[in-house]
């Protein structure tokens, strides 16, 4: 029987808008395909030795719980991300989570807040003078159109080496200034999209699950679900959103 480790990073201080949510979409997915699934609580106070993990989520968060999360990437949790990054770990961070995977984050009143830099970029909040991007989102990726919610001051810049996630058709995605939203390098994902993202983009679900059991067995297919309730959620933001063909 195919197993599958998910470690969800920051639990209860990187949790807003329902992003508990994809931790608990990636375990039914895969049991749903008869594949065992165990979550294991990554913080700082875990005793992190011998902890093995197939993929790796994290949520976002205001400006003071993602103070205390850097703090605590600056010690185990921090190496134990960057281990399981090197180790092509699945990873699926969502913007305060994902601020903090970039080189830094500046916040509203100018501090700034060290990330880990496994992607190339940096977020610069504007201030609170500045407009929050809030709002229903959709972009266009490579596994397809992805839709969910967002709402975030910062402004996130990416540099030469990573790619974004995609490409922005409704809201504001990455910044004021260029169409992208997210990045992605390797098996490593990011993105402003909360919702949660994964139950209304199951394809996108399955992307990350089918990644993780390539692991074991290449090749490895993922049985078809009935997906009628997930694809009902996701075209009813494409029809609030205006954009449904
Ligand atoms: N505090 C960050 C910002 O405002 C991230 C917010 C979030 O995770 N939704 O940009």
């Amino acid at each position: 029987m195919m197993q599958l480790s998910i470690g969800h990073l920051f639990p209860d201080l990187m949790n807003i808008y329902a992003d508990r949510g994809n931790v608990e979409c990636l375990k039914k997915r895969s049991e749903w395909r008869g594949i065992q699934v165990s979550v294991h609580q990554i913080n700082n106070e875990m005793d992190l030795h011998g902890v093995h993990v197939d993929l790796l989520i994290v949520g976002g968060g205001q400006d003071r719980q993602q103070l205390e999360a850097s703090n605590a990437l600056q010690g185990a949790v921090g190496h134990f991300v960057k281990h399981a990054f090197e180790n092509n770990v699945v990873m699926l961070a969502v913007c305060g989570g994902f601020q903090l995977m970039g080189v830094r984050y500046v916040d509203a009143d100018g501090l700034e807040i060290p990330g880990l830099g496994i992607f190339d970029m940096e977020t610069i909040h504007p201030g609170r003078q500045i407009r929050r991007a809030v709002g229903n989102i959709v972009i266009e990726t490579q596994k397809g159109q992805l839709v969910g919610y967002e709402n975030h001051g910062g402004q996130t810049y990416l540099g030469g080496s990573t790619e974004p996630l995609g490409k922005v058709l409704v809201g504001h995605g990455n910044n004021a200034a260029d169409d992208t939203e997210g990045a992605r390098i390797e098996t490593a994902y990011g993105t402003y999209l909360h919702g949660s993202l994964l139950p209304k983009n199951p394809h996108f679900a399955d992307h990350l699950i089918h990644l993780a059991c390539q692991h074991y067995e290449p090749g490895f297919k993922l049985s078809e679900l009935d997906d009628e309730l997930e694809w009902c959620a996701h075209n009813g933001v494409l029809k609030i959103s205006g954009r449904s063909d």
